[in-house]
């Protein structure tokens, strides 16, 4: 009988698993992909969205477009999972599957931090970098104010990509010289896994007068003083507020009793979750590596190997490493490149190559590749 597969979640975990499986198997496998999403939209493309760079049409890859042999994309909304059923109900009814992975990515939850909706601009959702994109349109001076309000969140690095683009932005506009540019973050160091990627970092700031906050925590913003409000009980007052809020796992998940201590425990080698052929991968799950795409994609290759591999009645000798790479922007078409393995015991170690415009290009060929890996293969 032909292995039927559900993939819950189209983003870089799910997309690589359904396109490993599908290379592997061709027709002779029936993969369910289901997202709510029409698009697929990169992380790292909403920077490029907000700083008007590119357009949101240009960044969004519609799933329609994906043709891959054994794959099948449905666009509804997950309602349930039943993991131990490996059984979703969604808006276009109810799947069964012989193997269930779950690449649902993590949510945001902007009002966890009082005010940030009111006053502020998440700009980590497509929605909020969009509207993020208008807000800097319209900004004629004054202080901007990249907060990260929790230490858990996407893409360490994207922060300080926003301070040094916004920085490049303003220089553009003719307005850096009226504009002040804090950068507020809870962690000692801008990348803290990788010194070398931090110092470049620190250092660019510095060239470009970008006020470094470490080690402030966030609880609130205040609307009416335009004021983010410390937990030592002090301010800093700002013009415009650009903000990453908590990071929650999807409704769906929660609901379905999968994350009892916040996100879905798996087996940091394997990504099996604790219900037989049950996988979780990506931002949704508790691996120990931070949350980016280039983990999940990693971790995808993990799971394909080991669903192809139960499939052919095998052992599948694949394990996570932990290792990703991830590319940094620094403005002016130059991009640094972080490489990072956590360890399964703890630990990191990783390395930073400098930013150059050969990097960028590098990040250009990355984003390409994936796309017609993932959605066609043209
Ligand atoms: C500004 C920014 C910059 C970034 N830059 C980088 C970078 O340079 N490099 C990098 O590696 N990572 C980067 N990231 C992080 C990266 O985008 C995420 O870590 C990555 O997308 C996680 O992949 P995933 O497969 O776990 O989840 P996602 O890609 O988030 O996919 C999850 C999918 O699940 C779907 N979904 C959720 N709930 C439901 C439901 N109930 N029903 C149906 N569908 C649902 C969503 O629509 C989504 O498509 C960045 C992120 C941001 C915000």
């Amino acid at each position: 009988m032909t292995a039927r597969v559900l993939v819950l979640g189209a983003g870089f975990g799910g997309l690589e698993v359904a396109a490993r499986l599908s290379e592997r198997f061709g027709t002779d496998i029936e993969v369910t992909l289901i997202d709510a999403a029409e698009h697929f939209v990169f992380g790292f493309a909403k920077l490029d969205v907000m700083f008007g760079k590119r357009t949101a049409a240009s960044v969004s890859h519609p799933y329609r477009r994906i043709d891959k042999p054994g794959v099948r994309f449905v666009q509804t909304m997950i309602r349930s999972i039943d993991a131990a059923e490996r059984r979703t109900v969604t808006d276009a009814g109810s799947f069964d599957a012989d193997y269930l992975v779950i690449a649902l990515g993590a949510d945001l939850d902007p009002g966890a931090t009082p005010g940030l909706v009111e006053d502020g601009h998440e700009y980590y959702t497509n929605a909020g970098a969009f509207a993020a994109r208008d807000a800097l349109a319209g900004f004629a001076g004054g202080r901007i104010v990249i907060g990260v309000t929790r230490a858990l969140f996407k893409c360490p690095p994207a922060p300080s990509e926003t301070a040094l683009l916004t920085h490049e932005y303003l220089s553009a506009r003719g307005l850096r010289a009226a504009s002040e540019i804090a950068l507020v973050m809870p962690m000692p160091a801008p990348v803290p896994p990788v010194p070398e990627a931090s110092t470049a970092l620190l250092e660019a700031f510095a060239e470009r007068d970008i006020a470094w906050h470490p080690k402030r925590s966030i609880t609130a913003l205040d609307a009416s003083a335009h004021e983010v409000v410390f937990a030592d009980g002090s301010t800093m007052p700002y013009d415009l507020f650009l903000g990453v809020p908590r990071h929650v796992v999807p409704a769906v998940v929660a609901e379905s009793g999968l994350a009892p201590d916040g996100w879905v425990p798996v087996d940091p080698l394997t990504l099996q979750t604790g219900h037989p052929d049950v996988f979780a991968i990506g931002d949704v799950a508790q691996v120990g590596t931070p949350k980016a795409g280039a983990f999940a994609e990693g971790q995808a290759v993990v799971v394909a190997e080991a669903i192809a591999a139960r499939i052919q009645s095998r052992e599948s000798s694949a394990r996570y490493d932990g290792s990703g790479v991830c590319y940094v922007e620094f403005g002016g078409g130059r991009a640094g490149r972080v490489d990072v393995r956590f360890l399964a015991g703890g630990g990191a170690s990783g390395s930073f190559v400098r930013a150059t415009g050969a990097l960028a290009d590098d990040k250009d060929d990355y984003r390409a590749s994936r796309v017609r890996r993932w959605i066609t293969d043209g």
